[in-house]
């Protein structure tokens, strides 16, 4: 039988890693075995709150091409449905009410026990296990017993989440066999802790699927992250696309270990994906990256301009700062220019004449220029970089003199020369 698996989040903001962490290696699950990866939303209440957060954590699921099966469902839907189950538990005598609130037995001898996918064998003793509340006083259903009932009635074959809930899973392995529903198998996945071996949070940099987007990393390159946090293929193979994913993942090959999130590793993962792009691939990124952020910059000099800036940056969101010369003017760093007035002025008139203004004979006449002012190469294009592009660090400034093309180099040199 297919096994049918499910992301329950709790929608309490964005989606964080952990969260998509889980999301991910269920869907993995889902996909490798032909299976189905259901979404339910642990809501409790339908404030505006919820209904934002619950779209944004589609929106990030989206975004990374976790796609659910059937319809999402929401835990506050079946309220009624939890409390007859827990009416049902007090008629048998499975369960009784305590000052107002429906409480289910737990056994008092013993224990409960499982043998987790990830972890192997777990007992807990049943001296640690309290008569669980499974509907309060004020008629809400708890989470640990909602979300059994809720895995019943989807008919979930296997609960994979994270290793926060070790704790919940005897308390609902009773309450399932209360209700005379089959178990599920059980896997626990390892926390995901911060360079500094502390849970991930916003001290370490961004924590939400939202955060890595709006900073223009790479949907398919933060999957192939995410993957590598807890399961390997063969301890040395890096790079996997969505489809290897789905092909090699397996429960066998995550370990129990927890993770640690390290950034400059997703960078360079992020960078080689986007290096690998074709050009046009790589344009279509970067423009539909620039769109969501609300830049408004003409499509046409983007598509001329990432050929420029592909193998230099290693996230779409280092482009306003590293490109942005070409949509707006400049205002260099005083600094940079410092007594280059006469050099600026002696390539602007290099430049004022050049036929036809392309790169290789901007870079010529340039080259002869310096050598004809006794400066190295290195010396006399700093100014002129700085000049032209408001900074040290830019794209091949010949490159990008002819995409700025000839009259707007022109201004922008004669704007940094006239200070002098
Ligand atoms: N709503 C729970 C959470 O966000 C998930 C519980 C579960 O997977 O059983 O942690």
């Amino acid at each position: 039988m297919p096994p049918v698996v499910r992301f329950a989040p709790s929608p309490t903001g964005f989606l964080h890693i952990g969260g998509v962490h889980t999301a991910l290696f269920n869907w993995l699950y889902a996909r490798h075995e032909g299976g189905e990866f259901r979404l339910r939303i642990e809501n409790t209440d339908t404030s505006r709150e919820v209904a934002e957060a619950s779209e944004q954590i589609m929106e990030s699921l989206r975004w990374l091409g976790l796609d659910w099966d059937g319809e999402v469902t929401y835990q506050l839907d079946r309220m009624e449905r939890c409390k007859e189950e827990a009416e049902r538990l007090v008629a048998e005598g499975k369960a009784y009410e305590d000052e107002g609130a429906i409480r289910i037995r737990m056994p008092d001898e013993g224990s409960t026990s499982w043998e987790d996918l990830v972890r192997g064998h777990i007992e807990v003793p049943s001296e640690k296990l309290e008569d669980l509340v499974a509907v309060r006083a004020d008629g809400r259903p708890t989470y640990n017993f909602a979300s059994p009932v809720e895995d019943w009635l989807d008919g979930i074959t296997h609960v994979i989440r994270g290793e926060d809930h070790i704790s919940n899973t005897p308390k609902q392995i009773r309450v399932l066999e209360a209700l005379g529903a089959p178990l599920p198998e059980y896997a626990h996945l390892g926390n995901i802790y911060g360079p500094d071996g502390k849970k991930l949070s916003k001290r370490h940099g961004a924590v939400s699927v939202e955060e890595f987007r709006t900073a223009g990393y790479y949907a398919p390159a933060l999957l192939n992250y995410l993957a590598l946090l807890g399961w390997s293929y063969d301890d040395r193979t890096e790079i996997f696309s969505r489809d290897d994913l789905v092909r090699l993942f397996t429960l066998e090959r995550v370990g129990a270990s927890p993770a640690v999130f390290d950034y400059d590793k997703l960078n360079h993962l992020n960078g080689l994906y986007l290096r690998a792009l074709s050009p046009e691939e790589y344009a279509d990124a970067l423009l539909a990256w620039l769109r969501e952020q609300g830049y408004e910059w003409d499509e046409g000099l983007v598509k001329k301009a990432a050929p420029l800036v592909q193998e230099k940056i290693g996230t779409l969101g280092e482009f306003p700062a590293f490109a942005g010369f070409f949509f707006d003017r400049v205002a260099p760093d005083p600094a940079l220019l410092d007594g280059s007035g006469p050099l600026l002025a002696e390539a602007r008139s290099v430049l004022a004449d050049l036929e036809p203004f392309d790169s290789e004979r901007v870079e010529g006449s340039l080259r002869e220029l310096a050598e004809r002012q006794g400066l190295k190469p290195r010396q006399a294009f700093q100014p002129i970089r700085a000049a032209v592009t408001g900074s040290k660090i830019s794209p091949g400034l010949f490159e990008s003199i002819e995409l700025l093309g000839r009259e707007e180099t022109l201004a922008r040199l004669d704007a940094a020369a006239g200070g002098f």
